[in-house]
């Protein structure tokens, strides 16, 4: 079962909008997929110590879908780049 990515109702297999919000739902799903491969890309770029690259993806992924596990992922990938005024600003933001 999938769900609308806007308000998170439960969504039929055919629904192309939200009953409930009217979100075009495709079209989020697409932005989720985004930020998701964006996500796995930086944690990538972060285990093999590519700091600043994988900043540069997790802003990206940020930019598209605001999620706690995106912010996490910058702040760390932040402070092993000696960002600490950003990482800090990013913690402030997120808690
Ligand atoms: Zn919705």
């Amino acid at each position: 079962m999938t769900e609308c990515p806007a308000c998170r109702r439960a969504l039929e297999p055919a629904d192309s909008v939200c009953s409930r919000c009217g979100a075009e739902v495709e079209s989020l799903q697409k932005i989720d997929r985004a930020a998701r491969d964006l996500l796995l890309r930086g944690s990538g770029l972060l285990r093999q110590r590519r700091s600043a690259e994988a900043c540069a993806v997790f802003m990206r992924s940020y930019a598209l879908r605001r999620s706690e596990k995106v912010a996490k992922g910058a702040a760390i990938a932040l402070l092993c780049s000696g960002r600490f005024k950003e990482a800090l600003r990013l913690r402030q933001k997120i808690s």
